[in-house]
């Protein structure tokens, strides 16, 4: 991704932060991180206040001689903005950067992350930042990249924000009349008679009694699109200004795994490399881990992404910040490569001397030593990726399976009253990344309006808003021979949270072959609650129901909708309550290619199973193409795989703390230890190990 800066390896590095630091400490730094393999630093990430110490003074000689040190000691530079925190004397001259939150509080200068997007103020002065530093940099010729602000986020509910929010509707609907007919605003006296009236939908408006369920999901809906449009104007204005300096300039901005105030599918489009930050901790499941690296891959069409930051060994934020045990943290580095990351980046370089970071991990620790175990761990992981050189950058992922995630869908399936609380959009769509994780079939996560055609099977999981184009585009792909699981609650709505027409699953009828009548949502360890007027008195562990698949039973959780097949047929039955006997899944072929419906959510062994079934049936092979078997207790290897050509490398991670086996079936090249791995070998992986393993040929 940075082979014109003359990058041929996987750059190492990350956030360094020496504003905090007097020149001694600087100096040391510069001879101690080359000696941990680092070759890249992100600078100038919370600079503002030293950079601009009043409104018209510019100082950026401090970071001058910074930028200077750490390019007499040959690094390569991610150059920060500096605009996630603005400066103590703007807030007090221009109160309008400061953000109004959800309670409809005003608040004051502190922390970070903390502008309203829709501030005149920051809207002048950030971007004016960014055009500054940009003209003062244009001949760095070590800067790969620009860092733009800082893992944006959050939401304000100013009155600029309001006003700016009716420019946006305007912009949209043009006319009140179809505002009011995409929020169906003659439910509860809500019609609009003039732009001015419409206010934020807030604790003060629409949510009330503390519920996170919008009263008028349309109006909410259109808040969360507009809110993430409103933050990713500010970096469109950050980008255009650097780009007036430096019309080529590479430009990113660190994301955060499965976030979801922002659509990150949109942003996509106005970044050049997708980057991320991964915080996993010691609870976080692998294939939870490894879902993210695909996300975020996946916003690019597939392309190589940045790792910006994971933590050397603890982070800071938790209630309990547990450390990376010894080999973790090449271990996580390793998984980000393995799912498409050409940089192994970390927050940070040298721990801070006081405030909120201070506990947070760094290569270079309170004690400043270079033989602490973490500066070990640290510069053994750089002496391999410099031994790596360029072997693996590049390589992408060659899926045959895709899981559709989509912002719109998670907004307004669990902002609306009525979808049950225990519907959660994220972990209905790893239930089924995990069972392709675990089988090591390689997946890629996409959104609705990307290409379906190149993959044999498409799963999207409560697919519950539904745009009429995207219904066509399912429609050829399934006619053509693709296959396609849609589960529970799917086919609701339209784009705006509007009923579709004709009951349940509205346009996807013809592709599912079903109607479905009723939902039954399921009370399942529900602590004793009241809420207008009913009261649950203690705790009510009510069952699930359950349904039989190939002959075995598996729970039915959450919901289960109650399906009336057409044309469809019938895979398996529920096998209780009153609708006994109704599917529970059914399959419905149209065209060349079959349309699944999964009517209720389930554990693991049955993804495991069924997964495995359409898989076949669909003639998806794993990384070792080989057709998959169900993974009912997998075994804590993973397996993913980049192609370059010809050229395979097989990335092969073991998530526990064992000894394991596996045999490889190809004849390649262990890339760590430029050992030959013969066709058949059978390969020992010692606790936390991994193996790259490059492959030419796999006959
Ligand atoms: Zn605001």
């Amino acid at each position: 991704m940075f082979e014109e800066k003359g990058v041929n390896k996987i750059l190492y590095g990350g956030d360094y932060n020496p504003e905090q630091w007097d020149e001694e400490t600087r100096d040391e730094d510069m001879v101690l991180l080359p000696k941990a393999g680092v070759d890249i630093v992100t600078l100038n990430v919370f600079s503002w206040a030293k950079l601009q110490p009043a409104e018209k003074v510019y100082d950026f000689s401090d970071l001058d001689s910074i930028v200077k040190k750490v390019t007499a000691a040959g690094m390569k530079i991610c150059m920060g903005t500096a605009t996630a925190a603005y400066p103590a004397w703007m807030a007090k001259k221009y109160p309008d950067i400061l953000r109004v939150d959800f309670e409809g509080r005003k608040l004051k200068f502190g922390k970070r992350h903390n502008a309203c997007p829709n501030s005149p103020t920051y809207r002048k002065f950030s971007p004016h930042l960014a055009r500054k530093l940009a003209e003062h940099y244009k001949n760095q010729d070590n800067i790969v990249i620009w860092h733009i602000n800082n893992e944006y986020g959050g939401s304000c509910y100013c009155e600029n924000c309001e006003k700016a929010f009716r420019e946006w509707l305007k912009n949209k609907y043009k006319t009140l009349d179809a505002l009011n007919d995409a929020w169906n605003t003659p439910f509860w006296s809500h019609t609009f008679y003039d732009w001015d009236e419409i206010v934020l939908p807030n604790a003060l408006t629409e949510y009330q009694y503390g519920s996170k369920k919008s009263q008028l999901p349309g109006i909410s809906l259109d808040y969360m699109r507009f809110n993430s449009d409103s933050i990713l104007q500010n970096y469109i204005d950050e980008r255009d200004a650097i780009r007036s300096e430096i019309p080529d300039a590479l430009c990113t901005t660190n994301m955060m795994n499965a976030f979801k105030g922002l659509d990150y599918r949109k942003w996509a489009k106005e970044i050049d490399i997708a980057s991320w930050d991964n915080y996993p901790q010691r609870f976080t499941e692998p294939h939870y881990d490894a879902f993210a690296h695909e996300l975020i891959r996946g916003l690019k069409g597939g392309k190589p992404f940045m790792l910006m930051e994971q933590s050397p060994s603890v982070t800071n934020w938790l209630p309990i910040n547990s450390l990376k045990r010894p080999g973790e943290m090449r271990r996580y580095s390793y998984v980000a490569a393995a799912h498409g990351a050409d940089t192994i980046m970390f927050f940070q370089m040298r721990q801070a001397p006081a405030s909120a970071e201070m506990y947070h991990g760094a290569i270079i620790d309170h004690s400043g030593r270079d033989d602490t175990r973490i500066f070990k761990e640290i510069s053994a992981l750089g002496e391999e990726l410099k031994a790596l050189k360029d072997n693996t950058l590049g390589g992408k992922a060659h899926a045959e399976c895709a899981i559709i995630f989509d912002w719109d869908n998670w907004w307004a399936l669990e902002d609306t009253p009525g979808i049950p609380d225990t519907v959660k959009y994220l972990d209905e769509v790893l239930k089924y990344y995990r069972a392709l994780y675990e089988s090591s079939i390689s997946v890629d996560i996409i959104g609705s309006e990307d290409d379906l055609s190149k993959y044999k099977l498409v799963i999207a999981p409560t697919y519950y808003m539904v745009c009429e184009n995207t219904v066509k585009r399912f429609e050829e792909y399934v006619e053509k021979g693709g296959n396609l699981i849609f589960t529970f609650i799917s086919g609701y709505v339209d784009e705006n949270g509007h009923i579709l027409r004709g009951g349940y699953p509205g346009t996807l009828k013809k592709l599912i072959g079903a109607r479905i009548e009723e939902t039954d949502q399921l009370y399942e360890n529900m602590e004793s609650f009241e809420c207008e007027g009913v009261r649950i008195p203690e705790k009510i562990v009510e069952s699930h129901n359950s349904f039989k698949y190939k002959g075995t039973e598996y729970p039915a959780h959450i919901v289960c909708d109650i399906v009336y097949p057409e044309e469809a047929e019938a895979l398996a039955g529920f096998m209780s309550d009153f609708y006994k006997g109704q599917p529970a899944i059914t399959k419905n072929c149209l065209g060349k290619g079959c349309t699944y419906y999964v009517a209720t959510s389930s554990e693991a062994r049955f993804y495991a199973e069924f997964i495995a079934d359409i898989c076949d049936y669909a003639g998806i092979k794993d990384v070792f193409d080989k057709a998959p078997v169900p993974v009912n207790s997998w075994n804590g290897i993973e397996i993913a795989a980049r192609d370059k050509g010809d050229i395979r490398i097989y990335y092969i991670i073991n998530h526990t703390n064992e000894e394991k086996e596996l045999e490889f079936p190809y004849e390649g090249e262990e890339l760590l230890s430029q050992e030959k791995v013969i066709k058949g070998q059978k390969l020992k992986l010692s606790p936390v190990d991994v193996k790259l393993i490059k492959v030419a040929s796999r006959d």
